[in-house]
């Protein structure tokens, strides 16, 4: 898909975290949006620079995206992102990226995020399991404290909903050792994948959370092209 200049209105904005903000915005122009879940928007904010925010909803709501961004970088793109309001105009071009799930791929799928990674694989995750997708998936997320892993609700949920969906929040935790969320993710892969034979792996986050869990699963075998990954920051 040829990605078009948008322009869209803020509807709302939702805080889903202190400093985790999700923001609904109305299409004006093209008036839907044709993306495949997991696909992002390009904000630009001079000739040479702009952010990337993935898409928060699925391709079945085209008329209205929801974006959702971690403000604590506060760089220009948190400063854009904590200053929208209902009403206002934005504009950015979409839809880009290929970190997108095929169903015509008949591998397991095992998700990894690392804090607001989780978001293209929240809208992929979401996407599947609403459209009838009723093969088992595992996601390994993982954030500081609980009240950073947006969405958990919803994992939760989708696990209750389809045993075949194994969902592993992982947090640093109080008392338990000091680790990152690279360390944490290529331990919880560690210890939940013992066989990659099938396996497909997409893994959003930081870049040496990347290299640490596609370290893990290539040690057991995985072949590196198996590792889908997006890369955050
Ligand atoms: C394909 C793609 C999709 C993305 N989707 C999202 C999204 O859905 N939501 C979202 O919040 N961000 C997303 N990002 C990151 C986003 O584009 C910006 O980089 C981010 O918002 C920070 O921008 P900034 O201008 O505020 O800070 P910058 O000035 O760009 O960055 C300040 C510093 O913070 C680091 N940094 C950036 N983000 C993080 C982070 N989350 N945690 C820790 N350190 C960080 C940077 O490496 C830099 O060192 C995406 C990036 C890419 C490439």
């Amino acid at each position: 898909m040829k990605p078009f200049e948008c322009r869209a209105r803020v509807d709302a904005v939702r805080r889903l975290a202190p400093e985790i903000l999700e923001a609904d915005l109305r299409l004006d122009e093209p008036p839907a949006l044709e993306f495949v879940a997991g696909q992002w928007v390009s904000v630009p904010f001079g000739p040479k620079t702009v952010r990337a925010y993935s898409i928060a909803s699925t391709p079945r709501s085209p008329t209205r995206l929801t974006l959702c961004a971690d403000v604590a970088p506060g760089g220009i793109g948190s400063e854009w992102f904590r200053g929208l309001k209902p009403g206002d105009a934005v504009r950015f071009k979409a839809p880009l990226g290929g970190f997108v799930f095929s169903r015509a791929d008949p591998r397991r799928p095992l998700f990894v995020a690392e804090e607001i990674g989780i978001v293209p694989i929240r809208a992929i995750l979401t996407e599947l399991y609403a459209t009838g997708f009723g093969r088992p998936a595992t996601l390994a997320y993982w954030a500081r404290d609980p009240g950073w892993l947006a969405y958990d609700a919803e994992f939760g949920s989708l696990a209750r909903r389809y045993p075949g969906f194994v969902y592993h929040p992982v947090v640093a935790g109080a008392g338990g050792p000091a680790r990152d969320g690279a360390g944490s993710l290529a331990e919880a892969v560690r210890s939940l994948v013992a066989d990659v034979t099938g396996l497909v792996a997409y893994v959003s986050g930081s870049e040496s959370m990347i290299h640490q869990v596609r370290d893990v699963l290539v040690a057991r075998g995985l072949d590196r092209k198996a590792v889908k990954w997006e890369k955050f920051w």
